[in-house]
């Protein structure tokens, strides 16, 4: 069944989020103050909005695809905004990664208006993106969760309703705890590898179908090897994250030792200009104090 379905926010993961939307046949309205991704999918058969003002006006489901809460919050609550073009019965699905008090604090707003909200963030980049095999977890009432779950489910492969509004931005800081920590894990022992002669593409080769291989790994170890830091996901994004993660850990008494040291090496990268990076550029914090290099052309490859 086609449905009238806005999108707002068509960067990195938006933009071709939206185009499997597109493509399964739903009437697409859009948004982005970023003129280029509106112009291509417009291109593809999507309606330009206005404003997301505009946007929200002229579709029954409204996805928001932002950087953060603040950009989640202007967006949805500010002039112009989502909140403005909204009428009762109407579905928000925020599926950026925010502070979970934010998506709480923006749901009861706009149930003032009898609108449902879910947040619905979403583990997997840009590749799986693309392919329509994201993992999203989600928060909010379980009625609304069931009527959008086909859409949901035209970009991710798993669909998971974790609990009320909040829970789904909740999982997806463990998440970012998980992934930023595996990538240093990754990092510290392919920097001692080099630097003690080994080739690291070999050592990769070696580990990755053991306990120690992972997601992470084959995800990030080609790039590493390759020197491509081209995002993917930005260092500046997983700043944000693990932010979040450490104010909650902070409100709720929980302590995060390991995450808080990750977060340091991250500024640390920021300082430096490295922050537009792709997250796996965390292995140059460990390669900077090695004085190393962790390429495919390492030595010792005899
Ligand atoms: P991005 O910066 O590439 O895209 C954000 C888009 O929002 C941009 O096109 C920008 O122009 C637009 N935007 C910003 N302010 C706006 C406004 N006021 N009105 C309309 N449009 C506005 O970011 P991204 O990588 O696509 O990430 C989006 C969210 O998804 C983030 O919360 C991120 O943490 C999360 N995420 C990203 C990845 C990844 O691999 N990139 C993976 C999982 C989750």
């Amino acid at each position: 069944m086609s449905r009238k379905i806005g999108f707002i926010g068509l960067g990195i993961m938006g933009k071709p989020m939206a185009i499997n939307l597109i493509e399964a046949g739903h009437t697409l309205t859009i948004y982005d103050i970023n003129s280029k991704p509106v112009k291509a999918l417009v291109a593809l058969g999507a309606y330009q909005g206005m404003s997301s003002k505009d946007v929200a006006e002229k579709s029954e489901i409204i996805i928001t695809m932002l950087p953060n809460s603040l950009h989640v919050k202007q967006v949805i609550l500010g002039e112009n905004g989502v909140l403005e073009g909204l009428s009762s019965g109407k579905i928000i699905i925020d599926m950026s990664s925010i502070a979970p008090l934010v998506s709480q604090e923006i749901c009861s707003k706009v149930a003032e208006k009898g609108v449902v909200m879910l947040d619905a963030p979403v583990s997997g980049g840009e590749p799986k993106a693309i392919d329509g095999t994201l993992s999203i977890m989600v928060g909010g009432c379980e009625k609304a969760f069931e009527h959008v779950k086909d859409i949901l489910l035209k970009m991710g492969r798993s669909v998971v309703r974790v609990g009320d509004i909040g829970s789904g931005n909740i999982t997806k800081l463990a998440n970012q705890i998980i992934v930023a920590i595996n990538i240093s894990a990754m990092s510290e022992a392919m920097v001692l590898a080099t630097k003690a002669g080994v080739n690291p593409e070999r050592v990769f080769e070696a580990i990755r179908g053991g306990l120690a291989g992972s997601t992470v790994l084959d995800a990030k170890m080609p790039k590493i090897l390759e020197r491509n830091f081209e995002p993917g996901f930005r260092i500046e994004l997983h700043i944000k994250d693990l932010m979040n993660a450490l104010n909650t850990a902070h409100e709720i008494g929980v302590s995060v030792p390991i995450s808080s040291q990750v977060f340091e090496m991250m500024k640390a990268l920021r300082a430096d200009g490295k922050v537009l990076d792709d997250h796996c550029g965390i292995i140059k914090f460990y390669e900077s104090m090695a004085k190393t290099e962790v390429n495919k052309c390492t030595q010792n490859d005899a």
